[in-house]
């Protein structure tokens, strides 16, 4: 079963808006662990009722804050447990600060593969996000291609994998969904949304510069 739908409903900026309410009425409390957290991309707001091509539709149950419920990534492996092996691949693109981590934590299930490129840069030289140092950058891209060979060949008992990146370009894009067998997941925002998130974020005014190199490589699908 396609799950495009859904997809596409945690993208969408009525549940971005809705969630990220209910996160501040919160106060950044898991309503299971009662632990606070303070960066709100780490809370997951949870549907109670799995929402499914069908429902998803109806906001009386997406977008109704009775059956949302604000909990932490921990809490949020918990409840969604998942057996059998799928392994379908996701690849999730978008401007930098469209919120393509908070998706994936939404989306995502204890058991699934997530590569996340920045987070690999960080996890290899311990820079600051989008710091870079370009000596290193062989020893980075074997990491990744190492797990995207993984990936690509099945590898391993993962349930998903989800492979987190800006990937503006549609044909560099698109040439790795194929080699992998990936779908796609575009964290859908706009250039105004993403640098007001910039300006209530406490990440350094570089970042402005990241945001238009993005929309200025990007090439929608289909064009
Ligand atoms: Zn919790
Ligand atoms: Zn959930």
């Amino acid at each position: 079963m396609s799950m495009d739908k859904v997809h596409l409903f945690y993208c969408s900026k009525p549940w971005r808006d809705l969630s990220y309410r209910l996160k501040i009425e919160a106060k950044g409390r898991c309503s299971r662990c009662g632990e606070v957290i303070e960066d709100f991309s780490q809370l997951i707001g949870h549907h109670k009722i799995e929402l499914t091509e069908d429902n998803v539709d109806d906001p009386n149950i997406s977008l109704n804050p009775i059956h949302i419920e604000i909990i932490c990534f921990n809490c949020h492996n918990k409840e969604h447990r998942r057996f059998g092996n799928k392994q379908h691949v996701y690849i999730v693109y978008g401007s930098p600060l469209s919120g393509k981590s908070t998706l994936v934590r939404e989306l995502m299930q204890h058991g699934d593969i997530v590569l996340d490129m920045d987070a690999l840069w960080q996890a290899v030289t311990f820079q600051p996000e989008y710091i870079k140092p370009k000596n290193v950058r062989f020893n980075v891209f074997k990491i990744r291609d190492d797990i995207l060979d993984q990936i690509k060949t099945r590898y391993g008992q993962w349930y998903d994998a989800y492979i987190i990146g800006g990937y503006p370009d549609k044909y560099e894009r698109e040439r790795l969904a194929q080699s992998l067998g990936a779908e796609f997941i575009y964290c859908e925002s706009t250039k105004e949304e993403c640098i007001k998130r910039l300006e209530q974020s406490n990440k350094p005014k570089q970042w402005l510069e990241y945001i238009n190199d993005w929309w200025e490589k990007y090439s929608p699908p289909g064009q």
